[in-house]
């Protein structure tokens, strides 16, 4: 995995980070090196988040989320957006390519193996799709408060 990708992850809630290099790592793997997963964003603080939220109405630009600081569960540290970078260099989201040849689209590969972590994929929602995101799957607002609270050693974690 590259190393963008790993500070990423250890920048994601403690409780989830080893299970999101085994994630990545079996994403990778599944792949067979033409295509390779990078986590483009992981933890978003509230202050990023207020940020966001601001284009497309206090700031010029086309809205990007509906949430405020404090309501995307990339607040907390577990969610990720990820995308595959082909040979090494080119970024993409495409999810249908099938980039090694298995007859399985190489972006639904890698939902699978998330899946199979507990990780929901933003794709598969009904009314508004998030390609690139996944998240845990069955965190109460009130498990991820909880949660934010009893972060030892995490710095960075925000949980105004
Ligand atoms: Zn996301």
């Amino acid at each position: 995995m590259d190393k963008v990708t790993q500070e990423r992850i250890s920048k994601l809630h403690p409780s989830v980070r080893v299970e999101m290099a085994k994630i990545i790592d079996s994403c990778n793997q599944a792949l067979q090196g033409k295509a390779q997963v990078r986590i483009t964003q992981g933890l978003r603080t509230i202050e990023e988040q207020n940020d966001l939220y601001a284009i497309g109405r206090s700031k010029k630009g086309k809205k990007v989320t509906n949430a405020k600081g404090g309501e995307s569960i990339h607040n907390y540290g577990f969610a990720v957006d990820i995308c595959l970078i082909i040979d090494g260099k080119t970024a993409s989201w495409d999810t249908a390519k099938d980039w090694d040849n298995d007859q399985i689209a190489d972006w639904m590969e890698c939902v699978k193996i998330f899946a199979l972590h507990g990780w929901v994929w933003g794709g598969s929602w009904i009314r508004f799709k998030d390609m690139p995101h996944f998240e845990k799957k069955n965190l109460t607002w009130r498990q991820l408060a909880k949660l934010a609270k009893d972060t030892s050693g995490y710095v960075k974690y925000e949980t105004k």
